[in-house]
């Protein structure tokens, strides 16, 4: 079948979850049978979320290919259990810098280059791109911001053209908000209105409208929303807020989503999604009564998009165990060893998060001492499984002034450091360790046992090692080194013998964990969270 493009755009505000109802059709389309892929355009200038503070974007996502991604392909990937890539996230910067490096070719060939058309055909061709391949029934892609931004103009232009170039083969899914005044005991219909005519004005007709709204829309509404916008009724979906994310998909089943854009993009079809699967992930989620409490200890603990992927991949796995996950984000900064014990001690596991300098560092100490020492099962991810190195060369090892390079350039126990391999790519200007790398386990580890295999791949966000030189030393002390990369030796996992759980992974397992394939390692760790809990 010819290849057809769904664009989802957004109106009114920011934060509706134009990502979840992206994610949620793939899911839908997937479980009809097509092959779907999705891809996001952000409207903002920076190259890539590499270098966004979490402060504003919230986490950086990395794709297997070693991208720093918007997190909306973290619900990509763990709505459709496909595997994002570079093509699937583009910035108004990457387009661009490709213009820019093109005219400095002089493929251009003398023509004064333009927002349209050369802005807008870079933006097109990245998206046929992935329709050309063949790949795909479907390319879904959803475009950042808000109709109406300055900067979202070239995206919406290029949409507005594609939909006149592919006819039926392209449609157009726009998301607004229904405000519900409490003081009139009224939904509101205008914001909307507007949005879908500033739409019109910049020459799209939407094909399908998601309201988006905290109270049940009566029929009247939408019939009246139908009748405004030129938009068919059934067309006029309700996306009413729901106790998680991963419901959305079956409430836009319900309303026949799925089958209304195959209708619109003139798709024959005549099954019905198989939704078994994705069913059973809510009835566990739904019937389990018994919480497990897990601590996260960071630095962003009011920002909890910071840490978006690990909270996601802990839910799966408590789903898959039956149990309600209670996740308590511990600041980092405000832990020392004189409170750690009343912070934890309620807790039935933590996690030590992933991050980038001093700050809060210290405390993660605290809390990795105090779990060390009262075997509370912990999990340490990249920043957390180097400090695990740190504080058991501190205080196993008696070297006080055991550091990371990072926090301290001048110690003189370099337990984490930048590696000679390292160090010369940072001089080309590739300063970070991305993407998925290979990871070889030993026999009889944890970590061996949790992915039922030897040989794993993981993805990265790094530029610090275990230090080769210490191996030994913190081996012969009860810190094993389980998982090791095959080509480079870098360390990857690490154990302490003799606890229930201590693991820490210099990759970050929660980023390839999704509804249907949930991480290994988050399942192992679960499991043997609520198998010391039971003890
Ligand atoms: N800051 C550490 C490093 O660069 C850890 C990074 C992380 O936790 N993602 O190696």
């Amino acid at each position: 079948m010819e290849t057809k493009y769904i664009f989802v755009t957004g109106g009114v505000v920011s934060s509706l979850g134009k990502g979840i109802i992206s994610s949620s059709l793939a899911r839908l389309l997937l479980s009809c049978g097509f092959k779907v892929t999705i891809l996001k355009f952000d409207p903002y200038i920076n190259i890539d979320s590499g270098t966004l503070n979490p402060y504003e974007h919230g986490e950086c996502y990395v794709t297997a290919d070693g991208h720093e991604a918007d997190l909306d392909l973290g619900h990509y990937e763990r709505f459709s259990n496909i595997e994002t890539s570079r093509a699937n996230n583009i910035t108004a910067g990457r387009i661009y810098q490709s213009v820019i490096n093109k005219e400095r070719r002089g493929d251009y060939l003398g023509k004064t280059v333009q927002v349209v058309p050369h802005i807008t055909d870079e933006i097109k061709r990245n998206v046929k791109a992935l329709g050309e391949t063949g790949r795909y029934d479907f390319v879904i892609t959803e475009i950042g911001g808000v109709v109406g931004d300055i900067e979202s103009l070239p995206f919406i232009e290029a949409v507005r053209q594609l939909k006149w170039e592919l006819n039926r083969n392209c449609v157009c899914v726009h998301l607004a908000y229904v405000p519900y005044i409490s003081a009139a005991k009224e939904l509101k219909t205008k914001p909307t209105q507007h949005s879908v005519k500033q739409l019109q004005e910049l020459g799209i007709q939407p094909d399908v409208l998601v309201l988006r709204t905290e109270h049940e829309v009566s029929p009247e509404i939408r019939k009246k929303i139908a009748l405004f916008c030129n938009v068919e009724e059934d067309a006029v979906i309700r996306s009413i807020d729901v106790p998680t994310i991963y419901e959305v998909p079956l409430m836009l089943h319900e309303q026949r989503f799925e089958e209304i854009l195959l209708r619109k993009t003139a798709t024959a079809y005549t099954g019905e999604p198989d939704l078994k699967e994705w069913n059973g992930f809510l009835n566990h989620l739904y019937n389990a009564t018994s919480e497990v409490r897990i601590g996260l200890v960071g630095k962003y603990v009011e920002l909890q998009d910071a840490y978006k992927s690990i909270g996601e991949a802990l839910l799966h796995a408590a789903v898959y165990h039956d149990r309600k996950l209670n996740l308590r984000y511990i600041s980092s900064e405000k832990l020392n060893d004189g409170n750690v014990k009343d912070t934890l001690k309620e807790l039935d596991g933590v996690i030590i998060a992933p991050g980038f300098g001093q700050r809060g560092v210290e405390g993660k100490f605290s809390a990795l001492k105090w779990c060390r020492e009262h075997d509370m099962p912990t999990f340490g991810i990249c920043l957390g499984m180097q400090c695990m190195v740190i504080e058991f060369a501190r205080n196993v090892l008696g070297l006080k002034e055991a550091d990371s390079t990072e926090m301290n350039p001048a110690t003189p126990y370099n337990v984490i450091d930048m590696m000679e391999a390292q160090k010369a790519i940072s001089n080309l200007g590739g300063t970070m360790r991305l993407g998925a790398f290979n990871c070889m386990l030993q026999e009889g580890s944890i970590a061996a046992r949790a992915y039922g295999k030897m040989l794993i791949s993981e993805r990265h966000r790094h530029r610090f090692e275990v230090n080769d030189d210490y191996r030994e030393r913190l081996e012969a002390a009860g810190m094993k080194c389980t998982g090791v990369n095959p080509e480079t030796g870098l360390v990857e996992v690490i154990e302490l013998v003799g606890k229930t759980w201590f693991v820490g992974t210099q990759y970050h397992p929660e980023y390839n964990s999704t509804v249907l394939r949930p991480n290994p390692l988050f399942m192992d760790f679960i499991r043997a969270v609520l198998e010391k809990k039971n003890n």
